[in-house]
């Protein structure tokens, strides 16, 4: 079968097609016949370096398609069930081997397309505004790159439950997009912080979700009410350098936390539970997903470069 491998760390051009082995099932795993594979900006960490495996490795963290063998043991699925999954390696590929535990049934409500499309980025939004910071109605939320494909799900949810959005993009574009998803107002990145200041009255927001990392920390610091929430989940400009806590109660005794999806779906009944909600969402309107490029195999490094190089908005996928 064919997959991309990753052979040595570096830029996209390290991204390159192979004839594999026909994968085959272990204990508790399923192969499934992937028909659409996530692209997000943890597979460009993974290709970097920035987020090590052991080399060579398929890259990919999500996907969906339909179980085509099952190992011993397993009894969460079947062949021929369709299926998703997130936060497990390998789905850049025809084929991929997922731990049994980790698929997640698809109705026929919710296609393949939608699933490798929301799946990683959806559970991550529901896990922020839900979770890592429950977002109440009436709360100023900070949004960065608001018209990404984590951003635009933000948005919608954020508004969902009640909150008001400021957002950030680089473009009028972007910006343009970013308010259609439903943010109040979307402003550069040049400064932040007295942008936040005239949408709040000054009073600073209650959480902000912060994707880009390195050269929006300062700005994120300082965007926030006393005793508000900087989540800091994600490193699309480089990760933050290390700095003195007591920064944190100078600029108001704020809380800071660097969550990953990994320890929020962790439980197997905390997947679906999450998963549901999500589907449900999908399935009203609540939330919809912007899929604006699909790629060949053959070009996952170009989406690679497309993503990195801030060209794209919402969501890219690999169809093998
Ligand atoms: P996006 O589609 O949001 O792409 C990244 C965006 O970041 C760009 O479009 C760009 O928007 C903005 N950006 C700002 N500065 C830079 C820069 N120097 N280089 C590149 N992009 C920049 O990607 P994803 O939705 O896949 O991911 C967004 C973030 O969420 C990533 O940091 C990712 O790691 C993180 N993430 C974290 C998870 C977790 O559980 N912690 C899970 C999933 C994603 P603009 O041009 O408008 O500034």
């Amino acid at each position: 079968m064919r997959a991309v491998r990753v052979e040595r760390v570096g830029g996209p051009e390290v991204l390159t097609v192979r004839d594999v082995e026909e994968p085959q099932p272990g204990p508790g795993e399923a192969v499934v016949d992937v028909s659409c594979s996530g692209v997000n900006f943890t597979d460009v960490y993974s290709r970097t370096g920035l987020y090590p495996n052991a080399l060579p490795f398929t890259p990919g963290s999500e996907g969906a398609g339909t179980v085509s063998a099952v190992g011993s043991g397993v009894t969460d699925v079947r062949v021929g069930d369709r299926v998703g999954w997130v936060m497990v390696p390998g789905s850049y590929a025809e084929q991929a081997v997922v731990p049994a535990d980790r698929l997640i049934p698809l109705s026929d409500a919710i296609d393949d397309e939608t699933a490798a499309g929301a799946l990683l980025q959806g559970l991550t939004a529901h896990y922020l505004v839900r979770t890592t910071y429950p977002v109440r109605s009436g709360d100023d939320v900070l949004v960065h790159a608001a018209a990404g494909g984590m951003g635009l799900l933000l948005t919608q949810l954020v508004k969902h439950l009640g909150g008001r959005v400021i957002g950030t993009a680089s473009t009028p574009e972007k910006a343009d997009l970013a308010r259609k998803a439903g943010a109040d107002v979307v402003v550069g990145y040049d400064d932040v912080p007295a942008a936040v200041r005239e949408f709040t009255d000054g009073r600073g927001v209650a959480v902000a979700y912060d994707g880009v990392g390195a050269s929006t920390f300062e700005a994120t610091l300082a965007s926030l009410r006393p005793r508000g929430y900087f989540v800091s989940y994600g490193n699309a400009s480089g990760p933050v350098p290390p700095f003195a806590p007591l920064r944190l109660s100078q600029a108001g005794s704020v809380f800071l936390t660097r969550p990953t999806l990994a320890h929020y779906v962790a439980e197997r009944a905390e997947l679906l539970q999450r998963a549901e909600e999500l589907f449900g969402w999908l399935r009203d309107g609540t939330l919809t997903v912007r899929i604006t490029g699909r790629y060949p195999l053959e070009d996952a490094a170009r989406a690679h470069a497309d993503i990195e190089g801030r060209r794209t908005t919402g969501k890219l996928i690999l169809v093998p």
